[in-house]
Protein backbone atom coordinates (compact mmCIF):
# COMPACT_ATOMS: atom_id res chain seq x y z
CA UNK A 1 0.00 0.00 0.00
CA UNK A 2 1.30 3.50 -0.91
CA UNK A 3 2.25 5.38 1.92
CA UNK A 4 1.45 8.83 1.96
CA UNK A 5 2.99 12.14 3.35
CA UNK A 6 -0.76 13.41 4.28
CA UNK A 7 -4.22 12.20 4.23
CA UNK A 8 -6.85 14.98 5.03
CA UNK A 9 -9.93 14.26 5.95
CA UNK A 10 -12.75 16.92 4.59
CA UNK A 11 -12.80 18.90 1.30
CA UNK A 12 -13.94 22.64 2.84
CA UNK A 13 -11.83 25.15 3.26
CA UNK A 14 -9.69 23.58 5.79
CA UNK A 15 -9.04 20.25 3.74
CA UNK A 16 -8.75 21.82 0.04
CA UNK A 17 -6.29 24.90 1.44
CA UNK A 18 -4.15 21.61 2.99
CA UNK A 19 -4.54 19.81 -0.32
CA UNK A 20 -3.23 23.48 -2.30
CA UNK A 21 -0.03 23.36 0.36
CA UNK A 22 0.62 19.74 -0.10
CA UNK A 23 0.60 20.31 -4.07
CA UNK A 24 2.57 23.42 -4.25
CA UNK A 25 5.63 21.82 -1.93
CA UNK A 26 5.73 18.07 -3.72
CA UNK A 27 4.30 16.32 -1.08
CA UNK A 28 1.98 13.30 -1.72
CA UNK A 29 -1.68 13.67 -0.32
CA UNK A 30 -5.35 11.98 -0.34
CA UNK A 31 -8.15 14.43 0.36
CA UNK A 32 -10.95 12.28 1.60
CA UNK A 33 -14.67 13.68 1.38
CA UNK A 34 -17.28 12.33 2.40
CA UNK A 35 -20.09 14.16 0.17
CA UNK A 36 -20.12 14.51 -3.85
CA UNK A 37 -18.90 17.79 -4.03
CA UNK A 38 -15.76 20.33 -2.70
CA UNK A 39 -17.09 22.45 0.40
CA UNK A 40 -19.96 20.36 0.80
CA UNK A 41 -20.40 21.32 4.09
CA UNK A 42 -20.85 24.85 2.88
CA UNK A 43 -23.18 23.31 -0.22
CA UNK A 44 -25.17 21.81 2.48
CA UNK A 45 -25.40 24.48 5.11
CA UNK A 46 -25.94 27.93 3.45
CA UNK A 47 -29.05 28.88 2.65
CA UNK A 48 -29.26 29.36 -1.38
CA UNK A 49 -28.48 32.68 -2.49
CA UNK A 50 -26.66 33.69 0.86
CA UNK A 51 -23.52 35.96 0.25
CA UNK A 52 -20.25 35.25 1.76
CA UNK A 53 -18.11 37.22 3.56
CA UNK A 54 -14.06 37.34 3.65
CA UNK A 55 -14.24 38.30 7.06
CA UNK A 56 -10.88 38.42 9.11
CA UNK A 57 -11.02 38.21 12.68
CA UNK A 58 -10.26 41.35 14.53
CA UNK A 59 -7.27 39.49 16.55
CA UNK A 60 -5.89 38.39 12.84
CA UNK A 61 -4.06 39.89 10.39
CA UNK A 62 -4.22 39.57 5.86
CA UNK A 63 -3.69 38.75 3.79
CA UNK A 64 -5.58 35.91 2.89
CA UNK A 65 -3.40 32.79 3.39
CA UNK A 66 -4.40 31.04 -0.38
CA UNK A 67 -6.30 33.79 -2.01
CA UNK A 68 -7.90 31.28 -4.53
CA UNK A 69 -10.24 30.39 -1.53
CA UNK A 70 -11.09 34.05 -0.67
CA UNK A 71 -14.37 35.04 -1.03
CA UNK A 72 -14.69 38.04 -2.71
CA UNK A 73 -14.93 41.35 -1.53
CA UNK A 74 -18.38 41.94 -3.05
CA UNK A 75 -19.60 39.15 -0.86
CA UNK A 76 -20.67 37.21 -3.64
CA UNK A 77 -23.58 34.53 -3.38
CA UNK A 78 -22.35 31.13 -2.22
CA UNK A 79 -23.30 29.35 -5.54
CA UNK A 80 -20.99 31.95 -7.40
CA UNK A 81 -18.34 31.19 -4.62
CA UNK A 82 -18.20 27.32 -5.06
CA UNK A 83 -18.44 27.13 -8.62
CA UNK A 84 -15.10 29.60 -8.42
CA UNK A 85 -14.17 26.84 -5.80
CA UNK A 86 -14.71 24.59 -8.82
CA UNK A 87 -12.34 26.16 -10.75
CA UNK A 88 -9.60 26.23 -8.39
CA UNK A 89 -10.03 22.21 -8.07
CA UNK A 90 -9.27 22.28 -11.98
CA UNK A 91 -6.43 24.73 -12.11
CA UNK A 92 -4.41 23.38 -8.99
CA UNK A 93 -5.24 19.47 -10.00
CA UNK A 94 -6.46 18.65 -6.87
CA UNK A 95 -7.58 15.24 -6.63
CA UNK A 96 -10.39 14.61 -4.38
CA UNK A 97 -11.44 11.11 -3.47
CA UNK A 98 -15.59 11.68 -2.86
CA UNK A 99 -17.96 9.22 -1.12
CA UNK A 100 -15.31 8.55 1.42
CA UNK A 101 -16.20 8.78 5.12
CA UNK A 102 -13.24 8.48 7.82
CA UNK A 103 -13.99 6.39 10.39
CA UNK A 104 -11.15 5.63 11.87
CA UNK A 105 -7.41 6.17 12.63
CA UNK A 106 -4.60 3.35 13.69
CA UNK A 107 -1.60 3.77 14.67
CA UNK A 108 1.25 1.85 12.73
CA UNK A 109 4.71 1.83 13.55
CA UNK A 110 5.73 4.14 11.16
CA UNK A 111 3.02 6.26 10.72
CA UNK A 112 -1.07 5.67 10.44
CA UNK A 113 -3.78 3.92 8.76
CA UNK A 114 -7.19 5.51 8.01
CA UNK A 115 -9.86 3.91 7.69
CA UNK A 116 -12.83 5.19 5.67
CA UNK A 117 -16.07 2.98 5.32
CA UNK A 118 -15.01 1.08 2.32
CA UNK A 119 -10.70 1.45 2.29
CA UNK A 120 -8.08 2.18 3.85
CA UNK A 121 -4.79 4.86 3.26
CA UNK A 122 -1.06 4.79 4.78
CA UNK A 123 0.01 7.77 5.60
CA UNK A 124 2.90 9.99 7.49
CA UNK A 125 0.43 12.69 8.69
CA UNK A 126 -3.16 13.27 8.67
CA UNK A 127 -5.36 16.44 8.99
CA UNK A 128 -8.31 16.38 10.79
CA UNK A 129 -10.58 18.92 9.18
CA UNK A 130 -14.05 17.76 8.54
CA UNK A 131 -15.98 21.06 10.57
CA UNK A 132 -17.92 21.29 13.22
CA UNK A 133 -20.98 19.27 12.09
CA UNK A 134 -20.31 15.87 13.32
CA UNK A 135 -24.15 14.80 12.52
CA UNK A 136 -25.09 12.53 15.73
CA UNK A 137 -25.24 8.72 15.91
CA UNK A 138 -28.76 7.18 16.43
CA UNK A 139 -27.25 4.61 18.21
CA UNK A 140 -28.87 1.73 16.13
CA UNK A 141 -27.26 -1.94 16.51
CA UNK A 142 -26.67 -4.19 13.69
CA UNK A 143 -25.02 -4.21 10.31
CA UNK A 144 -26.82 -1.39 8.49
CA UNK A 145 -26.38 1.68 10.01
CA UNK A 146 -26.27 3.99 6.86
CA UNK A 147 -28.81 6.81 7.23
CA UNK A 148 -29.83 9.43 4.96
CA UNK A 149 -29.53 12.67 6.94
CA UNK A 150 -30.96 15.04 4.94
CA UNK A 151 -33.45 15.87 2.25
CA UNK A 152 -31.49 15.93 -0.96
CA UNK A 153 -33.81 15.57 -3.75
CA UNK A 154 -37.95 14.85 -2.91
CA UNK A 155 -37.93 12.58 -5.92
CA UNK A 156 -35.99 9.98 -4.83
CA UNK A 157 -39.17 9.95 -1.93
CA UNK A 158 -42.13 10.16 -4.93
CA UNK A 159 -44.35 7.04 -4.59
CA UNK A 160 -42.73 5.15 -1.15
CA UNK A 161 -43.65 5.58 2.19
CA UNK A 162 -40.84 7.75 4.17
CA UNK A 163 -39.60 8.18 7.43
CA UNK A 164 -38.49 11.56 9.15
CA UNK A 165 -36.95 11.50 12.49
CA UNK A 166 -36.32 14.37 14.70
CA UNK A 167 -38.05 16.55 16.78
CA UNK A 168 -37.09 20.20 15.85
CA UNK A 169 -37.36 22.69 13.18
CA UNK A 170 -35.11 20.69 10.84
CA UNK A 171 -37.36 17.32 10.80
CA UNK A 172 -40.62 19.58 10.50
CA UNK A 173 -39.05 21.85 7.43
CA UNK A 174 -38.75 18.18 6.11
CA UNK A 175 -41.86 16.74 6.74
CA UNK A 176 -43.35 20.12 5.24
CA UNK A 177 -41.27 20.26 1.92
CA UNK A 178 -41.66 16.44 1.34
CA UNK A 179 -45.56 16.45 1.90
CA UNK A 180 -46.25 19.22 0.02
CA UNK A 181 -43.43 17.98 -2.77
CA UNK A 182 -45.71 14.53 -3.01
CA UNK A 183 -49.17 16.38 -3.19
CA UNK A 184 -47.88 17.67 -6.24
CA UNK A 185 -47.05 14.30 -7.85
CA UNK A 186 -50.31 13.31 -6.96
CA UNK A 187 -48.41 10.64 -4.09
CA UNK A 188 -50.33 9.47 -1.58
CA UNK A 189 -48.00 7.45 0.16
CA UNK A 190 -47.36 8.77 3.48
CA UNK A 191 -44.90 10.13 5.20
CA UNK A 192 -44.07 9.05 9.15
CA UNK A 193 -42.68 11.68 11.39
CA UNK A 194 -41.37 9.83 14.64
CA UNK A 195 -39.61 11.68 17.37
CA UNK A 196 -38.14 9.66 20.41
CA UNK A 197 -40.15 12.49 22.96
CA UNK A 198 -43.83 13.41 23.99
CA UNK A 199 -43.36 16.34 21.81
CA UNK A 200 -42.08 18.03 19.21
CA UNK A 201 -40.25 22.00 19.57
CA UNK A 202 -40.67 23.75 16.09
CA UNK A 203 -41.18 27.52 15.85
CA UNK A 204 -44.22 29.39 14.83
CA UNK A 205 -43.35 30.08 11.45
CA UNK A 206 -42.84 26.54 11.09
CA UNK A 207 -45.73 25.40 12.66
CA UNK A 208 -47.15 27.22 10.70
CA UNK A 209 -46.28 25.08 7.63
CA UNK A 210 -46.70 21.91 8.43
CA UNK A 211 -50.45 23.30 10.03
CA UNK A 212 -51.14 24.13 6.52
CA UNK A 213 -49.74 21.43 4.88
CA UNK A 214 -51.76 18.97 6.98
CA UNK A 215 -54.72 20.87 5.73
CA UNK A 216 -53.93 21.38 2.50
CA UNK A 217 -53.83 17.05 2.56
CA UNK A 218 -50.53 16.01 3.51
CA UNK A 219 -50.95 12.46 4.59
CA UNK A 220 -48.44 13.30 7.27
CA UNK A 221 -48.23 10.68 9.86
CA UNK A 222 -47.06 11.22 13.76
CA UNK A 223 -45.04 8.86 15.95
CA UNK A 224 -44.25 9.66 18.93
CA UNK A 225 -41.82 8.09 21.55
CA UNK A 226 -40.78 5.96 18.23
CA UNK A 227 -37.28 4.80 19.03
CA UNK A 228 -34.48 3.70 16.61
CA UNK A 229 -33.37 0.19 17.58
CA UNK A 230 -31.63 -2.17 14.93
CA UNK A 231 -30.14 -1.43 11.59
CA UNK A 232 -30.29 -5.00 9.52
CA UNK A 233 -29.84 -6.07 5.87
CA UNK A 234 -32.84 -8.01 5.13
CA UNK A 235 -32.83 -11.03 2.88
CA UNK A 236 -32.93 -9.28 -0.34
CA UNK A 237 -29.61 -7.17 0.74
CA UNK A 238 -31.83 -3.82 1.23
CA UNK A 239 -30.64 -1.80 4.09
CA UNK A 240 -33.68 -1.42 6.86
CA UNK A 241 -33.81 0.34 10.09
CA UNK A 242 -36.50 -1.10 12.80
CA UNK A 243 -37.93 1.76 15.01
CA UNK A 244 -39.87 0.63 18.02
CA UNK A 245 -43.16 2.63 17.91
CA UNK A 246 -44.85 1.13 21.39
CA UNK A 247 -44.01 -1.05 24.63
CA UNK A 248 -46.71 -2.83 26.28
CA UNK A 249 -45.64 -4.55 29.34
CA UNK A 250 -47.65 -7.81 29.74
CA UNK A 251 -46.37 -8.53 33.60
CA UNK A 252 -43.35 -10.57 35.32
CA UNK A 253 -40.59 -8.64 33.29
CA UNK A 254 -42.30 -9.58 29.80
CA UNK A 255 -43.01 -6.95 27.15
CA UNK A 256 -45.36 -6.97 23.52
CA UNK A 257 -42.88 -4.50 21.90
CA UNK A 258 -43.84 -3.20 18.04
CA UNK A 259 -42.03 -1.51 15.61
CA UNK A 260 -41.93 -0.50 12.02
CA UNK A 261 -39.12 -1.34 9.38
CA UNK A 262 -38.25 1.11 6.40
CA UNK A 263 -35.52 1.10 3.70
CA UNK A 264 -32.71 2.59 4.88
CA UNK A 265 -33.02 4.66 1.64
CA UNK A 266 -36.17 6.58 2.92
CA UNK A 267 -35.17 6.90 6.26
CA UNK A 268 -34.37 11.53 7.04
CA UNK A 269 -32.77 11.63 10.19
CA UNK A 270 -32.16 15.30 11.38
CA UNK A 271 -31.08 14.55 15.26
CA UNK A 272 -28.85 17.47 14.88
CA UNK A 273 -25.09 17.89 15.04
CA UNK A 274 -22.12 17.89 17.72
CA UNK A 275 -19.08 18.79 18.04
CA UNK A 276 -16.43 16.65 17.53
CA UNK A 277 -15.37 15.89 20.93
CA UNK A 278 -16.48 11.91 20.69
CA UNK A 279 -14.20 11.26 17.86
CA UNK A 280 -10.80 12.81 19.47
CA UNK A 281 -11.93 10.80 22.33
CA UNK A 282 -12.44 7.85 19.57
CA UNK A 283 -8.76 8.58 18.29
CA UNK A 284 -7.47 9.08 22.02
CA UNK A 285 -6.48 12.84 20.85
CA UNK A 286 -6.01 14.87 24.76
CA UNK A 287 -8.46 16.97 25.62
CA UNK A 288 -8.74 19.33 28.18
CA UNK A 289 -12.45 19.57 30.19
CA UNK A 290 -13.44 23.33 30.94
CA UNK A 291 -13.45 24.47 34.22
CA UNK A 292 -13.99 28.30 35.20
CA UNK A 293 -10.91 28.48 36.19
CA UNK A 294 -9.37 27.37 32.24
CA UNK A 295 -11.93 28.43 30.09
CA UNK A 296 -13.78 31.75 29.37
CA UNK A 297 -15.40 31.04 26.11
CA UNK A 298 -15.52 27.21 26.39
CA UNK A 299 -18.78 26.46 28.71
CA UNK A 300 -18.06 24.43 31.76
CA UNK A 301 -17.56 21.22 30.94
CA UNK A 302 -17.53 21.21 27.53
CA UNK A 303 -14.27 19.28 26.14
CA UNK A 304 -11.98 21.08 24.05
CA UNK A 305 -8.80 19.32 21.86
CA UNK A 306 -5.05 19.84 23.13
CA UNK A 307 -3.19 21.73 20.14
CA UNK A 308 0.80 22.88 20.05
CA UNK A 309 0.96 26.16 18.27
CA UNK A 310 1.12 24.12 14.84
CA UNK A 311 -2.11 22.71 15.42
CA UNK A 312 -0.61 19.26 15.98
CA UNK A 313 -3.05 17.06 18.58
CA UNK A 314 -1.48 15.48 21.00
CA UNK A 315 -0.28 12.54 18.93
CA UNK A 316 2.86 13.13 16.77
CA UNK A 317 1.64 13.56 13.12
CA UNK A 318 -2.14 14.22 13.71
CA UNK A 319 -2.82 17.88 12.78
CA UNK A 320 -6.93 19.34 13.60
CA UNK A 321 -8.29 22.88 11.88
CA UNK A 322 -10.98 24.95 11.09
CA UNK A 323 -14.40 24.47 11.83
CA UNK A 324 -13.35 20.88 14.22
CA UNK A 325 -11.24 23.02 16.54
CA UNK A 326 -13.75 26.32 16.77
CA UNK A 327 -15.00 28.21 18.73
CA UNK A 328 -11.90 27.84 21.15
CA UNK A 329 -9.17 25.01 22.29
CA UNK A 330 -6.71 24.73 24.19
CA UNK A 331 -3.17 25.28 23.42
CA UNK A 332 0.12 23.83 25.33
CA UNK A 333 2.22 26.99 25.38
CA UNK A 334 6.33 26.25 25.10
CA UNK A 335 6.86 26.62 29.34
CA UNK A 336 3.83 23.42 29.60
CA UNK A 337 1.02 25.80 30.16
CA UNK A 338 -1.84 25.26 29.13
CA UNK A 339 -4.02 28.42 27.41
CA UNK A 340 -7.68 28.83 25.81
CA UNK A 341 -7.50 30.22 22.69
CA UNK A 342 -10.07 31.56 20.77
CA UNK A 343 -10.78 30.28 17.24
CA UNK A 344 -13.67 31.76 15.51
CA UNK A 345 -15.44 29.22 12.59
CA UNK A 346 -14.38 31.76 9.43
CA UNK A 347 -13.46 30.45 6.34
CA UNK A 348 -10.30 32.68 6.89
CA UNK A 349 -9.30 30.53 10.04
CA UNK A 350 -9.68 27.17 8.42
CA UNK A 351 -7.49 28.41 5.55
CA UNK A 352 -4.75 29.62 8.25
CA UNK A 353 -5.14 26.78 10.06
CA UNK A 354 -4.37 24.71 7.00
CA UNK A 355 -1.47 26.99 6.11
CA UNK A 356 -0.32 26.55 9.34
CA UNK A 357 -0.21 22.72 9.82
CA UNK A 358 1.23 21.89 6.44
CA UNK A 359 4.03 24.65 6.84
CA UNK A 360 4.51 22.33 9.97
CA UNK A 361 3.97 19.01 8.11
CA UNK A 362 6.78 19.83 5.28
CA UNK A 363 9.44 21.32 7.73
CA UNK A 364 8.65 18.04 9.76
CA UNK A 365 9.58 15.84 6.88
CA UNK A 366 12.60 18.05 5.59
CA UNK A 367 14.05 17.53 9.17
CA UNK A 368 13.43 13.81 9.50
CA UNK A 369 12.31 12.27 6.02
CA UNK A 370 10.74 9.63 8.11
CA UNK A 371 8.25 12.07 9.63
C1 LIG B 1 -24.93 29.33 7.46
C2 LIG B 1 -23.46 29.65 7.58
C3 LIG B 1 -22.98 30.82 7.02
C4 LIG B 1 -21.60 31.12 7.09
N1 LIG B 1 -21.13 32.26 6.48
C5 LIG B 1 -19.79 32.52 6.48
C6 LIG B 1 -19.26 33.65 5.78
O1 LIG B 1 -19.99 34.45 5.14
N2 LIG B 1 -17.90 33.88 5.83
C7 LIG B 1 -17.05 33.05 6.53
O2 LIG B 1 -15.83 33.30 6.56
N3 LIG B 1 -17.54 31.95 7.19
C8 LIG B 1 -18.87 31.67 7.18
N4 LIG B 1 -19.35 30.55 7.81
C9 LIG B 1 -18.39 29.64 8.48
C10 LIG B 1 -17.56 28.83 7.45
O3 LIG B 1 -18.42 28.20 6.51
C11 LIG B 1 -16.74 27.77 8.19
O4 LIG B 1 -15.90 28.41 9.10
C12 LIG B 1 -15.87 26.95 7.22
O5 LIG B 1 -16.67 26.29 6.26
C13 LIG B 1 -15.04 25.94 8.01
O6 LIG B 1 -14.26 25.23 7.11
P1 LIG B 1 -13.75 23.73 7.42
O7 LIG B 1 -12.96 23.29 6.24
O8 LIG B 1 -13.13 23.69 8.76
O9 LIG B 1 -15.08 22.88 7.60
P2 LIG B 1 -16.30 22.60 6.59
O10 LIG B 1 -16.52 23.71 5.64
O11 LIG B 1 -17.42 22.16 7.46
O12 LIG B 1 -15.78 21.37 5.74
C14 LIG B 1 -15.64 20.09 6.29
C15 LIG B 1 -15.77 19.06 5.17
O13 LIG B 1 -15.50 17.77 5.72
C16 LIG B 1 -16.44 16.84 5.24
N5 LIG B 1 -16.56 15.78 6.25
C17 LIG B 1 -17.18 15.83 7.46
N6 LIG B 1 -17.07 14.65 8.10
C18 LIG B 1 -16.33 13.86 7.29
C19 LIG B 1 -15.88 12.50 7.37
N7 LIG B 1 -16.15 11.74 8.43
N8 LIG B 1 -15.17 11.99 6.33
C20 LIG B 1 -14.87 12.73 5.24
N9 LIG B 1 -15.29 14.02 5.10
C21 LIG B 1 -16.00 14.56 6.10
C22 LIG B 1 -17.73 17.66 5.09
O14 LIG B 1 -18.61 17.04 4.16
C23 LIG B 1 -17.18 18.99 4.59
O15 LIG B 1 -17.11 19.07 3.18
C24 LIG B 1 -20.71 30.24 7.77
C25 LIG B 1 -21.21 29.06 8.33
C26 LIG B 1 -22.57 28.76 8.24
C27 LIG B 1 -23.08 27.48 8.86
Amino acid sequence: MQIYDVVIIGAGPGGLGCAIKAVASGLSYVLLEKGQNVFQGIVDSYPRGKKVYPTIPKNSKGPFPITDLEPSASNEPVEEYVAKIDACVAQHGIDIAFNEEFQDIAMEKDGFTILTKGNRYAARNVVLAFGSNIPIDLGVYGEAKTIARKLDNTEEHIGAPTLVLGGGNAAADVVSTLSKAKRDAGDQTPIYWGHRKEQFKVNKEVARDLGEEILLGGNIKILLRAIPKIGEVDEEGVDRLLIQTSEIPLGKGVELQQGMSFPMKHVIACIGTQGPAPIYEQLRLQMITCTEGICRIGREGARLILLDANCQTSIKGIYAIGGAISPSHIVVEEKGSFQEVKHPNLIFTAVRGAQIAMDDIVKRMRDQPSA
